[in-house]
């Protein structure tokens, strides 16, 4: 069996209900899910963070994101769905891997839990400078 989990279940060998996939990417239904309804979806090839993929198969994980979002909504009845990625060491799973999850009116989740503050002008222009310069 593979090291990586995704890679286990992206080739079979580990189950998960599979709610989505092609020849490039598996989506899956998180097994500790934020709410109910939380997909993971996934590059068949083990690639790690955001800036390893091909701009085609980001393209098809986003599409994918955009009709697995329409079904949840529509299946669910939730309030919205949100997206989630996280890169490098913030990455758990050490395989790209995209949260896809139905959002509830007071479910409770928030993005401001640590305390997010409003970032001054010489903050932002600060970032946003050094964005500009960083090149492509
Ligand atoms: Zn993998």
């Amino acid at each position: 069996m593979p090291h990586c989990v995704v890679c286990a279940i992206t080739s079979g060998q580990l189950e998960a209900h599979v709610v989505f996939e092609n020849r490039h990417i598996v989506c899956f239904l998180d097994h500790m899910p934020i709410n109910e309804g939380h997909i993971l979806l996934c590059p068949r090839e083990h690639l790690a963070d955001i800036t390893d993929l091909p701009d085609g198969l980001l393209a098809e994980l986003m599409l994918a994101a955009k009709a697995l979002a329409n079904k949840l909504q529509g299946c669910l009845k939730c309030d919205g769905v949100s997206l989630l990625q996280n890169n490098g060491r913030f990455n758990e799973l050490g395989h790209f891997h995209l949260h896809l999850f139905p959002r509830f009116q007071d479910d409770g989740f928030s993005w401001v839990s640590r305390g997010s503050r409003l970032a001054g002008r010489e903050a932002l222009a600060r970032v946003d400078d050094l964005l500009r310069n960083a090149g492509d």
